[in-house]
């Protein structure tokens, strides 16, 4: 080989390996990955380990969202059932997790209408699985143990349609009543987990405590055991729970049992901003996810909504109350 062609070719391999590295600094060249990734897609599978939750990699997580509110029929609520919404919710409040809180024994709840409370809430997991979001399957219910049978059906049906989805969360009684943790609740709650846990072994479950969901501490004495990825519910109102519940939570952690507050209200910045300040730091630091109340338009407090706003998403700023404007900067801001 003369010089001339072995220095054109020298001269070949270094142009080609300069194209080459070029190639692979170009930042399009990231989308190899989906650039869409969601945070399903991030972090899977949510699993509890003590008193925290933690995603596929092991890392605690903690996820800010939405519920819905009653489904029943005629309540008002139901007509915000609807993918639309959903997809507003992910696009425009930043929200990961949204809970679909299906009402029971009242008129118009699932017992009156099976057909109609069971599409409300297929229609939001639906959704909350093509956006990637986590969605919590709500049992929304204050006398779940009076209609045990319907309740282990309804879940056997849930699992087997989503089970394989790691998106799903099922949530078996909102709010029980003054009642027995030891000799009702929790053995309820056993019969449920039985039941979905033949089907789904592995998808997060979630058991409301007494007293409107606020006694974690008779569950952490006494806690379901025998079963994994077991969490249970804590719920607060900022007019009526302040420190001396964030107290009684923080020892049921310590106990050792892992907390979701699949429902928290505020009535906005007018009066109590700084309680639900300190109750978003205690949930940030204790790593404890979190689902507003509620996506609604019905004229009280606890409505993200005015009166009339679209049931299909787009809200602006007018659309929203006091107390959605504020959950709204909570949710968006949430640190993931
Ligand atoms: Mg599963």
């Amino acid at each position: 080989m003369n010089l001339k062609i072995l220095k054109l070719l020298v001269l070949l391999v270094l142009i080609s390996i300069t194209i080459s590295c070029a190639e692979n600094n170009n930042p399009e060249d990231s989308a190899v990955m989906p650039e869409d990734t969601t945070v399903v897609q991030i972090h899977g599978l949510l699993q509890v380990n003590g008193n925290r939750i933690l995603d596929q990699h092991s890392a605690p997580v903690c996820f800010a969202g939405n519920s819905f509110f009653w489904s029943n029929d005629n309540w008002g609520g139901e007509r915000y059932y609807k993918s639309e919404v959903v997809s507003w919710l992910k696009l425009d409040w930043k929200t990961t997790i949204v809970r679909a809180a299906m009402g029971v024994e009242d008129p118009g709840g699932y017992l009156d209408n099976k057909t109609a409370n069971k599409n409300r809430v297929k229609t939001v997991v639906d959704a909350a699985i093509d956006e990637g979001l986590y969605v919590i399957i709500d049992w929304h219910s204050h006398h779940a143990e009076d209609n045990t049978n319907e309740a282990a059906l309804f879940f056997q049906e849930m699992a087997n349609l989503y089970g394989e989805y790691d998106n799903v969360i099922y949530e078996l009684y909102n709010e029980p009543l003054d009642i027995s943790w030891s000799n009702i609740i929790k053995p309820y709650a056993i019969s449920i987990i039985a039941t979905i846990r033949a089907i789904d072994p592995d998808n997060l479950i979630i058991v409301g405590t007494p007293e409107w969901s606020q006694r974690v501490d008779l569950a952490a004495a006494d806690p379901i055991t025998g079963y994994s990825n077991i969490a249970y519910t804590l719920h607060f109102y900022t007019v009526h729970h302040q420190q001396w519940l964030r107290d009684r939570a923080s020892a049921a952690l310590n106990d050792g049992i892992a907390l979701f507050v699949t429902e928290w209200g505020s009535i906005g910045y007018s009066q109590i901003d700084s309680e639900a300040n300190e109750w978003m730091t205690w949930c940030f630091d204790n790593k404890i996810s979190h689902c507003n109340w509620a996506v609604n338009d019905k004229e009280e407090e606890w409505s993200i909504l005015i009166p009339g706003a679209s049931t299909s998403g787009g809200w602006s700023d007018d659309d929203l109350t006091d107390a959605g404007k504020l959950a709204r900067n909570i949710i968006r801001n949430w640190p993931e």
